[in-house]
């Protein structure tokens, strides 16, 4: 059935579940969000339909379907799922993707490897996306792409299928043109780009190096600058004009730049704070601890989360801070993933060797100084750990938004804990009051940790609330509510040649 509005994310809408020996579809309960707020958009058309991908060693299995429908609260919408090979998946996910574009999406020049990239893979895969979403698309139907690995996506469908309106989020950092030019299909990418009406980011800095990008390969011309005010994010500042839009005009056609910052589901979040049994998990933790503070680190195993850094700077307070031996523990949740992958078994092996060190430095037979977690921990317990903490240590030395930081706020329904956040996690635009720190520096760690132990109650809440004011204001469905403004969900704004 033909759909007004297609969305193009590589992992499917829902998991999928063994029970009783048939395979059965669950809501995706991921915490951060994004997947149910996506469906959400499904609400406001006829028929919508998503496109991912389904590992499928044999697509001619009768088992196989490559399009399910699917009738739920979200709406009717349909889910191509593309069957790609392990190999295919190993190929444009972990190899180019998280080898190639990763790195240097996270500004990390030296990670970057590109010896193994099969290009032509790539784009075979990219077209099956583009393929999939042209079947599914109504005649002027908005596409919305999602995502640094469906690149090429835009330029294939606009040839596909010149009636389209087409948009593109990046979930991620852009770097500016010095680092992004570093990759050799460089210009490839930028032009598929250029086909979409509209390329989103999270913040200002990531359009402005978007567009710098474009102006270093192409005869672009820059329109609009857009209403960028001095400080995008500053108190009082309306909504609609925290959408900074610039455009850029390439071949006759006009793309839009815009930036919508996401947020968490705060209603759910305090929701899950407040329940009675997180209170008793809270004080469990609390009972645990004693008259220790709890120092909370949550990220994945990888090297743009700055756990090597962080990790460091604690090994060095303990070592300065004799006071503090004993007084405090650090909780370093690094959850591995992409174990086939060399270079994240290479920074676990250091994280693990790290907390070891310090562990058998200054551990005592009643008191260790880390503890470190590796498996993931499930969402409610999350919740209590975040209530729990006293500080929360957030340093990544690159990161699109970082969730982590405003699921801690949302989770602090007492005003209550200290924030010590990167700069260079986008989430740092918005969170002012939160201690800034810049993990490149041992000095501006040691200090913001510090600083974070030390700090006084009536500042504590001071910048808690703030910080929760900001987190509410700018929650999950505000980023709806910006990115629908910038897509232009309404069929009758839809500017559409017959
Ligand atoms: N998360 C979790 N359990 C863990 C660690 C992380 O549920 O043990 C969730 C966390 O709540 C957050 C997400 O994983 O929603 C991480 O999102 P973020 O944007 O901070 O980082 P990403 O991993 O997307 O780079």
């Amino acid at each position: 059935m033909p759909s007004d509005l297609v969305i193009v994310y590589h992992r499917q809408p829902y998991e999928e579940k063994e029970e009783g020996g048939k395979v059965v579809l669950k809501e995706n309960t991921s915490p951060n969000g994004i997947v149910p707020t996506l469906k959400s958009f499904f609400g406001a058309v006829d028929h919508g339909a998503w496109v991912a991908w389904k590992l499928a060693d044999d697509p001619s299995n009768p088992d196989f379907e490559p399009v399910i429908e699917i009738s739920d609260d979200y709406g009717n919408y349909s889910v191509s799922r593309l069957p790609l090979s392990a190999e295919q998946v190993r190929e444009f996910y972990h190899v180019t993707s998280k080898e190639a574009f990763w790195p240097i999406l996270h500004s990390f020049k030296e990670k970057y490897n590109y010896d193994r990239v099969e290009w032509p893979n790539f784009r075979e895969v990219n077209w099956a996306f583009a393929e999939a979403a042209a079947q599914e698309a109504a005649h002027g139907a908005l596409v919305w792409v999602h995502d640094y690995n469906l690149w090429l996506v835009p330029g294939y469908l606009r040839k596909m299928r010149p009636d389209l309106r087409i948009s593109f989020f990046h979930h991620t950092p852009f770097p500016a043109a010095d680092m992004f030019n570093v990759l050799p299909w460089r210009r490839e990418i930028v032009e598929s780009l250029l086909a979409c009406d509209d390329v989103g980011f999270h913040i200002p800095r990531y359009a402005e190096n978007f567009a710098s990008v474009v102006q270093s390969l192409f005869d672009v011309k820059v329109t609009d600058r857009g209403p960028v005010p001095d400080h995008l994010f500053s108190e009082g500042t309306a909504l609609a004009e925290r959408r900074v839009s610039g455009a850029l005009e390439y071949k006759g056609r006009q793309v839009t730049l815009s930036v919508a910052p996401v947020g968490v589901d705060v209603d759910f979040i305090d929701y899950r704070a407040q329940r009675i049994e997180t209170s008793a998990r809270v004080a469990d933790i609390r009972a645990d601890l004693g008259d220790r503070k709890l120092i909370l680190s949550v990220g994945r195993t990888d090297y743009t989360k700055g756990g090597v850094q962080q990790l460091a700077s604690f090994g060095r307070l303990l070592e300065q801070n004799s006071d503090l031996r004993g007084k405090v523990r650090l909780m370093h949740v690094s959850v591995s993933a992409n174990k086939n992958m060399t270079v994240y078994a290479e920074i676990q092996d250091e994280i693990e060797r790290m907390a070891g060190q310090i562990n058998g430095r200054f551990g005592t037979l009643d008191w260790q100084p880390v503890a470190l977690i590796t498996r993931p921990i499930p969402f409610d317990e999350l919740v209590a750990y975040y209530r729990a903490a006293h500080v929360a240590w957030i340093t990544p030395l690159a990161d699109g938004m970082n969730l982590v930081c405003k699921e801690f706020i949302a989770s602090r329904t007492d005003d209550d804990g200290v924030l010590v956040l990167s700069e260079f996690a986008g989430a740092a635009v918005e969170l002012h009051e939160a201690v800034i720190t810049n993990p490149f520096s041992n000095r501006s760690m040691d200090t913001a940790i510090l600083h974070a132990l030390s700090m006084p109650k009536d500042e504590r809440q001071g910048r808690m609330r703030s910080l929760r004011d900001t987190v509410r204001q700018y929650d999950i469905r505000a980023w709806g509510d910006m990115v629908r403004v910038g897509q232009d969900m309404s069929a009758d704004s839809r500017n559409v040649t017959e």
